[in-house]
């Protein structure tokens, strides 16, 4: 018979992260840079006070453990303080993706059923779009001072977040509940429908984020100063605003200046010796920093995912500004960080651009993290760095189902993840292509399906195809194919501008090609690697 063990069994729960904070990190600093320009500068002793502010100030607003709050917001320290102040009381903090068309922003703010919904003034506009479509939103909190609140005519329930919080008390005792429950919503923005949530529970996040802080992943401690250049309102910002408190580290958001300029800037500035992005951040923040010859005094490491990150970048960071990659894979179902990067002892020993194309796989799944490779009938393929297959994917901080969803994704136990890998015999796993057609753009995605579908419905057009293009800024540009009916003269300009009134403005392709047809494969769909071998190359 087995014996109990003789341990506490105290819940993960994500306010005892920003507590841990305030208690053993209490002067270390918070640097924040403010939607209207200035930083910002506090320490997790009094974020966490204005955490509990915010919960009391919530709570007064009427807002009930289970309940939902929505943002749209950069990071920035408001929206620290409601991922605590909201999780921390039991309630689901739900980070919207801006970058949404306003329709599927419309959309999910319903689905998930938001009671408030907190805003960076940058979003007044937003919020002004979709106001009137939400109606089961009670507040909209503009994450500002009463001097800097924007005037968003048409909304009646506007609320200021410094006027809102001021008169709570810095007290408030944190529920306790079951680690399971949920703590954060994030909904995809991947291929065809409408987006899906994945719910996040408060162990999955605190597990995530221990994980995150390990040596061998971003990697922090007392002695590191993080940017997460990674959105708030994607995918947690991998974790990184728990794991910071958690392990001491000074935290640094940039706020809305993700230029390179103003990036490389706040790193100086505030002796950022890690940080986390998109390769397209990094992309635009190296240009900035060749182009003006100047060196990172403090900055030696950053994790990057999101994409793949080309060997070339990664030479580039090492080679000539002694930065380490640590090449990491998730996705909105796993998190955080499920697999990553990390050159070994015995690897240290090899030639460089031997070791910058290990970094260039997206490395081994981190402990509590299991993946596998498997074949069109489910059956498991060998990790010998050959065989290509789905990448599977289970752990204590994975998806079982998406929010409100009916049918579960999983499949004995796995989840598909659209990705196809390889996995080496060490561990290490390389995405090779994406099962989806999905097209990855400057870290988000744009939906093939969707824009074709958006095409279609123009009169005068037969059939649609995209393709992702691969692009030197934004790593791919949706290119558009179209099959005029018989007899119609429609040209680029017009597709153009009739999907500019359909999508958001990012997702508009960048060029039109119109064929007599389009290529099909025996089961009657459209073969999209004919497209991309003939049409492919590289926008400028
Ligand atoms: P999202 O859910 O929007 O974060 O997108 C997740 C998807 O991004 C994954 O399924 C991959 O297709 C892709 N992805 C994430 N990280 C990487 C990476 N390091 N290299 C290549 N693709 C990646």
């Amino acid at each position: 018979m087995l014996q109990p063990g003789l341990m506490m069994d105290r819940p993960l729960l994500v306010s005892d992260v920003i507590e841990h904070g305030a208690a053993q990190f209490g002067d270390v600093e918070v640097v924040s840079r403010e939607t209207h320009g200035p930083l910002f500068r506090y320490t997790y002793a009094q974020c966490a006070a204005r955490a509990r502010k915010l919960a009391n100030a919530l709570k007064q607003l009427g807002l009930e453990p289970g309940k939902a709050v929505g943002s749209i917001a950069w990071n920035n320290h408001r929206h620290l303080e409601a991922y605590y102040a909201v999780s921390g009381s039991g309630m689901v903090m739900h980070t919207c993706n801006p970058r949404l068309h306003p329709q599927q922003l419309i959309y999910i703010i319903n689905h998930a059923e938001d009671s408030v919904v907190l805003f960076d003034s940058t979003f007044a506009p937003l919020v002004k779009a979709v106001a009137a479509h939400c109606p089961k939103v009670n507040a909209w909190i503009c994450m500002s001072e009463a001097a800097n609140m924007p005037v968003i005519e048409g909304v009646a329930n506007v609320l200021c977040y410094e006027d809102l919080i001021a008169p709570h008390s810095e007290q408030f005792v944190w529920p306790q509940f079951d680690e399971r429950s949920g703590a954060a919503l994030c909904y995809t923005s991947g291929t065809t429908g409408n987006p899906k949530g994945v719910l996040y529970s408060q162990r999955a996040i605190v597990l995530s984020a221990m994980s995150a802080s390990m040596p061998g992943s971003v990697s922090l401690s007392p002695k590191e100063t993080i940017l997460p250049v990674v959105p708030m309102f994607h995918i947690n910002a991998w974790c990184l605003p728990y794991a910071a408190p958690m392990s001491g580290a000074k935290l640094v958001l940039p706020g809305p200046r993700l230029d390179g300029a103003s990036l490389y800037e706040l790193m100086e500035a505030e002796k950022v010796t890690v940080s986390a992005g998109v390769p397209t951040i990094w992309l635009s923040l190296l240009q900035h920093v060749e182009q003006n010859g100047l060196r990172f005094s403090t900055m030696r490491r950053t994790g990057v995912g999101g994409s793949a990150m080309p060997a070339a970048l990664i030479s580039k960071f090492a080679d000539n500004y002694d930065v380490e990659v640590r090449h990491g894979w998730g996705m909105t179902e796993t998190t955080a960080v499920a697999t990553i990067g990390c050159i070994s002892a015995t690897q240290m020993n090899l030639p460089a651009a031997e070791q910058h194309a290990i970094i260039a796989k997206q490395g081994k799944s981190v402990y509590g993290i299991e993946i596998k490779i498997v074949d069109e009938n489910g059956a498991t393929l060998p990790r010998d760095g050959v065989a290509q297959g789905e990448l599977m994917v289970r752990g204590h901080w994975i998806l079982t189902g998406y929010y409100k969803g009916e049918s579960s994704p999983l499949v004995d136990g796995w989840f598909p993840t659209g990705d196809i890998a390889t996995i080496e015999p060490s561990g290490i796993m390389q995405i090779r292509d994406r099962a989806k057609d999905v097209i990855k753009t400057g870290g988000e995605w744009i939906s093939s399906i969707d824009l074709e579908n958006a095409a279609m419905g123009h009169p005068a057009v037969a059939n649609a195809a995209v393709i992702g293009v691969k692009h030197p800024k934004w790593d791919e540009r949706p290119l558009l194919f179209i099959v005029r009916k018989p007899g119609q003269t429609v040209e680029r300009e017009e597709i153009l501008a009739f999907l500019t009134e359909r999508v958001a403005k990012w997702w508009v392709p960048d060029d039109v090609v119109f064929l007599d047809a389009l290529p099909v494969g025996g089961t009657g769909k459209v073969q999209k690697a004919d497209l991309r071998k003939e049409y492919g190359g590289v926008f400028s």
